[in-house]
């Protein structure tokens, strides 16, 4: 059985004020053992946040392909790994559309944190015009196909599916509509890689998820958790998400 997973994505969000919030989300996620709960906060607080929470799931937003070199202002996977991370979110659309970056180099990114022994958060998800056109799930597809390596590690490697269009505006899409894309892409890699994508394989959603809509959206079909922004930066926003999971 796949377990729930709930991962606080804070963005370019968070001081090391901020500690104390994760310190009060984990605290509490401890009476819900049975979900596994996780923060992606700025690179610059990953570490303050392990050593203020030992054994705490903490993550990367982003990570570079290469493992070193001359690349100024970014971060290498392993280096996050250094920082006591056990997890990176690769393929945000906030990177995909802000930096340009193509599937191939999502695909990439995946490789390096796999490849660092962190699990990876893959996220997908299609701009409004295309929900609006009935081409979501084909594009989703597209998305899958051209960024999740060969390398599929199941119980290591979620996929996000965020659609864009729900990202920090409040909308979110029908139960229904979740559902079909979720199995879409189980199915999709349950062709590509056999049983591990249909028994292991976590699928989160994530977009505007908040403590009024969890319980819908987790209770969808092929949900196994949330990515969450805004709603994951207080302890007092995120755990009715939690304790939806
Ligand atoms: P919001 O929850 O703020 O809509 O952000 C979702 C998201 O992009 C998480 O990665």
């Amino acid at each position: 059985a796949r377990r729930k997973y709930v991962v606080g994505n804070w963005k370019m969000n968070g001081v090391t004020a901020s500690i104390a919030d994760a310190q009060a989300i984990f605290a509490a996620a401890g009476d819900h053992a049975e979900v596994d709960v996780a923060i992606c906060p700025p690179f610059t607080l990953i570490g303050a946040m392990v050593a203020a929470v030992p054994g705490a799931a903490v993550g990367g937003q982003d990570c570079h392909s290469a493992v070193s070199g001359a690349f100024t202002g970014s971060v290498a996977a392993p280096m996050l790994a250094d920082a006591g991370a056990i997890l990176v979110i690769v393929g945000h659309s906030e990177r995909r559309e802000g930096c340009g970056e193509s599937d191939a180099d999502v695909r990439a990114k995946a490789e390096a944190g796999l490849g660092a022994g962190l699990s990876v958060i893959l996220c997908v998800g299609e701009p409004r015009e295309v929900r609006e056109s009935g081409r979501a799930i084909d594009y989703v597809l597209a998305q899958i196909a051209g960024s999740v390596p060969d390398d599929f590690d199941a119980t290591r490697l979620a996929i996000a599916y965020e659609p864009i269009w729900a990202i920090g505006t409040g909308l979110v899409p029908t139960v229904d509509d979740v559902a079909a894309m979720h199995g879409a892409i189980r199915g999709a890699l349950a062709a590509r890689f056999g049983g591990a994508a249909e028994d292991d394989m976590r699928l989160l959603y994530g977009g505007s998820v908040n403590g009024d809509n969890a319980c819908e959206l987790l209770g969808a079909g092929d949900v196994d958790g949330a990515l969450v922004g805004g709603a994951s930066l207080t302890a007092a926003k995120f755990l009715p998400i939690v304790a939806a999971a």
